[in-house]
This record gives C-alpha cells, structure tokens and sequence, in this order.
C-alpha cells in the first residue's frame, strides 16, 4: 500500500514550512518530512535566540552566488516588507539593530509557533523522525518515497533540506545528493559565516581571548567589511570577520585594519606635538587594546621609546601593523560552527521564478540547499521566505 500526496515537502525548516503553509492556503494538499524531533530547529537558535529574521534593505548585493541575477525575481515577489506584514498579522513585535537587522522583541519561538500555527490552520501535515530512503521519479509528475518504510507518492516533490553547517540539528548532505542523482549539477558546498582559526605561528594572540574591537577586514577578491572583530582560543571571530569568511579562499589572506577611523601615523604626529615626551605604549593603548599592544611589544614588532625619539621607518611600521595587518587564517572553524553554507544546487538547474528543476518537471529546490547564500544579517532567512514563496506561486498557478 502507498500514500498519496499532491505535494511532498522534505525538511520542516525555515524555507519547507513556510512553502508548505502557502501551499496549503491555496488549497494544496501538503505533508512535510523531516529528521529531526522537532521543527525549524535553526530557526529556534538562530540571531542568539532572538531570530533576525529579515534586513531593511534586501537587495541582490546581499546575496553570493554563481548566479548573482538569480535571487532578484523571487525577492521582488515576497520582499522583507510582506514578512514584516505578516509577523505584524501575528502580534509578534521587533526592533532594528545595527544594518537595518530585524529581531523579535521577544524571541525566535515566536517564529517557529508562527509557522507551526499556519501549517496547522491550514492542514499542512507535518512528520517528525523520518527517514527519508529513496526517491524515484516513476512517469511524469509521479513521485515515489520510501519513507520510514513506507512509500508516499506526490506530484511535486520540494527539497528544503538545507545546508551543512551544524550537523548536530540535523543538517545532512540529502538536498545535495537528490540533485545529483536526478543528474543535477551542485556548486560545490563550503563553510561560511564562520569563524578562522589560528595557523601555529600566530597562537600567542589566544591571550587576547575575549577582546573585541571595531576593524575593517578586507579580502583578497577587494570585498570589505566594518564591524566587531573578536578574539577567541581558536582564533578570530565577530560580525565582520564572520562577513569576509564567505569572500575569503583557502590560502589567501585577509587584510585587517584596526583602526579604521582614523591614520595613526597623523594621530601620532599630533601627539608627538604636543606632548614629545609620552612613550608610544602609553599613546597607541589609548586607541587600542592594551594587551594587543603588550604582545607587539613582547614579540618585538614594535618598540616602546618617547614619541620625540621614534623614526619615520618605525612611524610607517607601526602604520603598517595597524592598518595593514595580513592575517593568515589556518582555516575555519568548519561545519561545526558555521552559521551557513556557501554553494548547493546550481540556479541554472533551476527556474529563477519557481525554483523548479529545468530538467526534471515536478522537482523544486528552495532555500539554503540552493547556490544562494546571504551575507549575515537576516538575508539567509528573507530568502528561505523568498524562495519558498516563489515555489508555492509556481505551483498554484502552473
Ligand atoms: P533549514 O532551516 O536548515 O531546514 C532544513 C530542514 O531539513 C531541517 O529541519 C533539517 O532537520 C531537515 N533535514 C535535513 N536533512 C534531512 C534529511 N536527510 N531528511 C529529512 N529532513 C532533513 N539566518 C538569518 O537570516 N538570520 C539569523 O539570525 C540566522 N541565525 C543563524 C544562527 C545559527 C546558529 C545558524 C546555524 C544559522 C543561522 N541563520 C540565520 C541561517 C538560517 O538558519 C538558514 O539559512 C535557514 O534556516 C535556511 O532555511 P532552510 O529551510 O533552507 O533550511
């Protein structure tokens, strides 16, 4: 015996639910299969607990992918304004951090119990601890799962498995491989937003664990970012330092200044000035972290002496160690850590306007499994709604 179904949804995430809930308001017969014991699992710990859940400003910049044209039809169908509507629908209340991020005022559960509350108004059917076996596709638009067991049949069949980062909530490489059993090409996957780690030579800076400061972090392809960079045991972590892991290559260094804001050599030169006579510890701790300093000292790459005495050589130096510092990261923090993952199914497999396969009828791909992968700040979620969105149209109309 089977089970039928019109549309089957893998992964009860951000993207599956929210694909599942509009179909299923339209009149659309949908049952969601997912691993985990719960539902939308990133959601929940996402944004520190607090969900950023969309950006001010969304635009395609915000986006990496082969393709960079390819989010902007689907964007433009459900922007951040239509998600903000319908938490306001929700009485689910938020505020704007720095860059225009969105949070809830009063945690991410609120998201999670709005998606769930949607999927149940609406007869969305939702499957936990499932174990999804194999996938045929028997004749046109027919379908056929083994799931736990037991073979479902659908007429759409929608991936929203997700990327690789946190294999502890259940991420796994399912998305990837039915794209590639179906002869669908896959952009290859990597860890981004994610913290660097230290290469050995540069482990004594583990004694600044803790201390962040504001920096700007440049790549090698010239993209850069302002924002906190902070120390840690195992290396660098902070907004702009997560920001450039997505533009960074394996092997290439990242460029970091310290003190953006201002020209230290300038700064000094006005000190030197008015007071000669004060030591350049004394003076360059007032701009930054003191044990950074005490480091430099002790490892010798710079040396303290009055302002009056220090040589233009070692003023260009100083200069160089704090707007030029060339970290070389030994790599990253990996999966483990990551808060998404770069690459997925290549968007010329797929119809920018439904997410549907090119090659197979009936096969959508949506959210992070796709090759679309946001900067931080509530882009990767806008574009799980986004996208999942675009899939339920496409469906309902086609
Ligand atoms: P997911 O939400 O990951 O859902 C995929 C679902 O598929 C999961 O439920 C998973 O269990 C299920 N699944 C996977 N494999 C299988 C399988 N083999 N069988 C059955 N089911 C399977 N983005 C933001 O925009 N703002 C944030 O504040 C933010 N914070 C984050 C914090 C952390 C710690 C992390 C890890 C990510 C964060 N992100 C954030 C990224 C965001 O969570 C994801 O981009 C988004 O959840 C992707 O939605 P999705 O539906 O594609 O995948």
């Amino acid at each position: 015996t089977s089970n039928f179904c019109e549309v089957i949804i893998i992964g009860a995430g951000a993207s599956g639910l929210f694909c599942a809930f509009q179909l299923a308001k339209k009149g659309k017969q949908v049952a969601v299969f997912d691993n985990g014991k719960q539902i939308a699992r990133k959601v929940r710990i996402s944004g520190g607990g607090f969900c950023n859940f969309t950006n001010l400003d969304v635009n395609a910049s915000h986006y990496l992918s082969q393709n960079p044209h390819f989010v902007k039809s689907a964007l433009a169908r459900f922007n951040q304004w239509d998600f903000i509507s319908l938490i306001s629908q929700h009485n689910i209340t938020y505020h704007e951090k720095e860059c225009g991020q969105l949070f809830c005022d009063n945690g991410s559960q609120q998201i999670v119990n709005l998606l769930a509350h949607e999927c149940e108004q609406y007869n969305a059917a939702i499957y936990l601890r499932q174990h999804v076996d194999k996938i045929e596709l028997l004749e046109k638009q027919k379908f056929s799962l083994l799931i736990n067991k037991k073979i479902w049949h659908c007429q759409h069949l929608i991936v929203a498995t997700g990327g690789l980062s946190m294999p502890a909530l259940g991420a796994t490489p399912l998305g990837y491989q039915i794209a590639e059993n179906f002869g669908l090409n896959v952009v290859p996957p990597r860890a981004v937003l994610v913290p660097f780690t230290w290469r050995e030579n540069d482990k004594f800076y583990t004694a600044l664990s803790g201390i962040a400061l504001p920096v700007a972090v440049t790549a090698k392809c010239g993209k850069s970012f302002q924002g906190n960079l902070l120390f840690t045991h195992r290396g660098i972590s902070g907004p702009a330092v997560l920001q450039i892991s997505s533009y960074w290559q394996p092997n290439e260094s990242i460029e970091i200044d310290l003190l953006p804001d201002q020209n230290i050599i300038e700064t000094l030169q006005k000190f030197q000035q008015k007071s000669p006579k004060i030591h350049l510890k004394t003076a360059i701790s007032k701009f930054l972290p003191t044990k950074l300093v005490e480091i430099w000292l002790q490892k010798q790459f710079i040396q303290d002496g009055t302002l009056a005495n220090i040589s233009k050589v070692k003023l260009e130096n100083l200069s160089n160690l704090i707007h030029h510092w060339q970290f070389y990261p030994n790599g990253t923090e990996g999966y483990r850590t990551a808060e998404v993952t770069l690459g997925g199914v290549d968007t010329n497999e797929i119809s920018s306007k439904t997410m549907e396969s090119k090659k197979v009828r009936g096969l959508y791909f949506i959210g992070e499994v796709v090759d679309v992968t946001g900067q931080l700040g509530g882009y990767n979620f806008q574009w799980a709604w986004s996208s999942a969105f675009a899939c339920a149209e496409g469906i309902v109309n086609g």
